[in-house]
């Protein structure tokens, strides 16, 4: 079944709000992204370790986010298309209930998944 005009206006709507949040998160992270400076003589081994892995966690975390801000945006360029909701690879329609729970989504589940096992 199409999406609906209500139904798109709400996709729409939750997909600006998460390019905003993910914007507004990627710019507080830029701090903490930082690499660490390991000669400062007052940090201690075991700090410097810790300092290390979750500067790692961040930056995992940080590339997550951008590749998600990138997806949306993606998603969010297809409402101007007039294709939003359509698979980018069957063109098959993506479904409301999935496109709720990831608005950024660009495939139908069937075309992910075949995605990601290559
Ligand atoms: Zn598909």
């Amino acid at each position: 079944m199409p999406l609906s005009p209500t139904e798109l206006d709400a996709l729409r709507e939750a997909l600006e709000t998460l390019i905003e949040e993910l914007a507004t998160a990627l710019v507080r992270t830029t701090e903490s992204a930082r690499p660490v400076e390991l000669d400062q003589p007052a940090i201690g081994r075991v700090s410097r370790i810790d300092a290390i892995a979750q500067q790692k966690m961040t930056e995992a975390n940080r590339r997550a986010q951008q590749s998600r801000h990138q997806l949306a945006r993606a998603a969010l360029h297809r409402f101007d298309e007039d294709e939003y909701g359509d698979c980018m690879a069957c063109g098959d329609e993506i479904g409301f209930a999935r496109l709720s729970a990831r608005p950024e989504s660009l495939y139908c589940i069937g075309c992910q998944q075949a995605r990601e096992r290559t």
